[in-house]
């Protein structure tokens, strides 16, 4: 998965317009920049005091018609239920004073595979014209959520008729994702835009084997659209699992984000609220396991970021955007021995795992010495960094990116446009335990990723961070 992307493999926006800061107190503006101002003054208005932003938001419920497999927990025996809270799938456009766009989709679900984004990223350049890499395909990785595509097809005991009712599920998806995209461009009305960040504290480092007291990234970066005066859109993320609910809830349900999503809108009539992972792979929110658990999170997720909406910093433009696919590649194909002992893993897992790859090698010749991961930057001018990983990446990584990056006020995000397995860290993956390696059984892949995973993401972002400045 991942194969196959739109255009070059890097792609940045390098056309984006250089938008100068204009204050009304600049008073000094040279000829040709108040022509300029003036041109676009007369095509759309323009307040001189304002970043020149436009922004459109869209909203369509995905919420499964019938039941399907649900995605996240292997000890799951039986397919959903019924609903008990909404998913949904959530667009916001926003288009710089040069005219440059970008996209952000939020999905109530596990996350997209490689295959997906391909197909979304194709259609969407293809009808809305926008390049691949100003579209982001967020997540917030709900575990009450169903199986898309070939996801995690090693963890369940799926029949013929329940695969192809994942591949109906969906084509249509995708299709609703392309069209939220389109009905939020159609919606760009000016707007200005605040970025900054709370926290909230109910994640915890879950390898506590490994690291009794793990690190932790309690942050809540939060970007807030306002058109007409008032809030349009909260765009909000948490490196946190959102596992609340465990294997024996079967229904429908957005978790903690669903929650905090649905409370802010309630509070804040017109408002849409979107929610992003961050990199907490290895976050578990704490405790957890009960609907007043997912429901106290939630609220307290809600209640978070509410308190900081009113005190946000203005940012401005120009955006740029940039995208790369790092190559990861695999330490090795694993036996089923070896998965056995070195991760401790059962069947019936070891065993599906096995004949998935017997598959892969009767289909391709052999099996994929690596993984392509995509990375993204989004730059709102000098005040605000978008960083999107995919894959499920620990928190080491949003520690690091913010430490090797100091100045660009660096906003990460986890569980981005291909969610193909685990993302460990040096550390995770010489610790090992399910996020240094085992959990690549469940997503089909050959084997744990060798040592050079940190170093070749690191290198790639470094470079990413470097071409949008
Ligand atoms: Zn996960």
């Amino acid at each position: 998965m991942g194969e196959g992307w739109v255009g070059p493999v890097l792609r940045t926006g390098r056309r984006a317009r250089r938008w100068r800061r204009i204050r009304p107190d600049t008073v000094t503006l040279d000829r040709r920049a108040f022509l300029t101002v003036a041109a676009l003054a007369a095509v759309r208005p323009l307040r001189l005091d304002a970043a020149g932003w436009r922004a459109g938001v869209a909203t369509v419920d995905i919420t499964p018609r019938t039941s399907l497999w649900m995605a996240g927990f292997a000890a799951r025996t039986a397919p959903s239920s019924g609903t008990r809270q909404p998913l949904h799938a959530k667009a916001l456009a926003v288009e710089d004073a040069g005219g440059q766009r970008l996209v952000v989709v939020t999905l109530d679900l596990l996350g997209v595979t490689g295959g997906m984004s391909d197909r979304i990223g194709a259609a969407v350049a293809r009808q809305h014209r926008l390049p691949r890499e100003r579209l982001l395909l967020a997540s917030s990785h709900t575990h009450s959520g169903p199986v898309v595509d070939t996801q995690l097809m090693v963890a369940y005991d799926v029949t013929p008729q329940q695969v192809r009712d994942v591949e109906a599920y969906t084509t249509a998806l995708e299709a609703q994702i392309v069209d939220v995209v389109g009905a939020a461009l159609r919606a760009l009305a000016p707007a200005t835009l605040h970025a900054g960040h709370t926290t909230a504290t109910f994640a915890a480092n879950r390898r506590v084997q490994y690291s009794p007291d793990g690190p932790v990234d309690h942050r809540v970066p939060m970007l807030r659209v306002d058109i007409g005066g008032a809030p349009k859109a909260i765009l909000f993320s948490y490196a946190c699992h959102n596992t609340t609910l465990q294997a024996s809830n079967v229904e429908w349900h957005g978790d903690y984000a669903g929650v905090a999503q649905a409370a802010i809108e309630a509070a804040h009539p017109g408002l849409t609220a979107l929610f992003m992972t961050g990199c907490g792979a290895d976050a578990n929110p704490k405790p957890r396991g009960t609907f007043e658990h997912v429901e106290q999170h939630g609220q307290a997720l809600a209640t978070a970021v509410r308190g900081a909406m009113a005190s946000l910093t203005p940012i401005t433009g120009p955006t740029r955007a940039a995208l790369d696919l790092v190559d990861l590649p695999f330490e090795a194909a694993l036996t089923p021995d070896q998965w056995k002992q070195r991760y401790g893993l059962t069947e019936p897992y070891v065993g599906r795992h096995t004949r998935l790859m017997d598959e892969i090698r009767a289909r391709d010749g052999a099996l994929p010495t690596s993984q392509k991961m995509p990375l993204q930057v989004w730059r709102f001018g000098r005040d605000l960094t978008l960083v999107a990983l995919g894959g499920e990446v620990v928190v080491d990584y949003a520690l690091r990116l913010r430490r090797d990056h100091p100045d660009d006020n660096v906003w990460p995000v986890g569980y981005a446009n291909d969610v193909f397995g685990y993302v460990p860290s040096k550390r995770v993956l010489d610790e090992g335990g399910y996020e240094g390696g085992g959990s690549l059984l469940y997503y089909g892949r050959p084997g744990p990723f060798d040592g050079t995973v940190e170093d070749r993401i690191v290198a790639s972002l470094s470079r990413l961070m470097r071409i949008t400045r």
